[in-house]
């Protein structure tokens, strides 16, 4: 029965992950992510359900289309393969609990704001506001006992903000996007998660950057996209943040 429902949830995931995909080919683009229906970029074909369906129609059709044999983004397979895990991962972990239909919905937040990022370098204020406002109202209305509420989830949103206010005043590799970005994270995991999940970005976006610039595959006056660390640490804070927490908290207390 466990078994079942995990693999429900990943199927699950891998459709959600195929309409984030839409998401993230329209938004940018001021397109409706309803209307029209999928077709295919280079012929125009309408897409059928059998080409529709995740992950395995890209398997099936080796990347291309089924029509005029025009290539698919590998990312629809990424995206459709990575949200279908992360589904079968949280239910797993929290099982038919409120705070699994959270992280599921956070997740998906992350996927297309982290993709959209990668792909165009730039953080959508119609994604942010209007999911600032849904987290406040998770924020206040599924609270979770003895670690977040209300108020904790205001102060995580001014925390992300403010963190990354200065640097961005200062520098011009990191844009108003990454800022506002920080602050809804702030307010999806809270106040002390935040901090795990906004440091937690920049060690990781500082890392990736360092790597770059070793290998010679960018100089120091590149940007890379911030919004993908971001979104890969608020996801660690979301499930492990009190364990982090705790722990860093208990390092100084043992050195004291
Ligand atoms: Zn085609």
């Amino acid at each position: 029965m466990e078994i079942a429902l995990i693999i429900i949830f990943g199927l699950l995931g891998a459709a959600i992950g195929s309409f984030l995909n839409v998401c993230i080919d329209r938004l940018p683009a001021g397109k409706s992510v309803i209307n029209p229906p999928s077709s295919c970029d280079a012929c125009h074909n309408r897409l059928s359900w059998i080409d529709l369906f995740p992950v395995f129609s890209y398997l099936f059709l080796r990347g291309h289309c089924r029509f005029c044999r025009a290539k698919i983004p590998q990312r629809i397979l990424w995206v459709e393969l990575g949200t279908g895990i992360l589904f079968a991962f949280l239910y797993r972990k929290y099982g038919l609990e409120p705070k699994l239909a959270v992280n599921l919905f956070y997740s998906c937040i992350l996927i297309v704001l982290a993709v959209i990022d990668l792909e165009h370098g730039l953080i959508l204020n119609k994604i942010v506001y209007p999911m600032a406002i849904i987290a406040l109202i998770i924020g206040a209305c599924i609270p979770e006992p003895g670690l977040k509420n209300f108020l904790t989830t205001i102060e995580g949103g001014a925390i992300g903000f403010a963190i990354l206010f200065l640097p961005a005043i200062l520098s011009k590799g990191m844009g108003w996007g990454d800022v506002k970005m920080a602050g809804l994270i702030g307010l999806m995991t809270g106040f002390p998660n935040v901090f795990v999940s906004v440091f937690g970005g920049i060690i990781l976006g500082g890392l990736v950057a360092c790597t770059l610039i070793l290998f010679k595959k960018k100089t120091r006056k590149d940007t890379i996209p911030f919004g993908p660390y971001l979104a890969i640490a608020t996801m660690g804070a979301l499930i492990w943040g009190n364990p982090i927490i705790t722990w860093y908290l208990h390092l100084f207390s043992i050195s004291r």
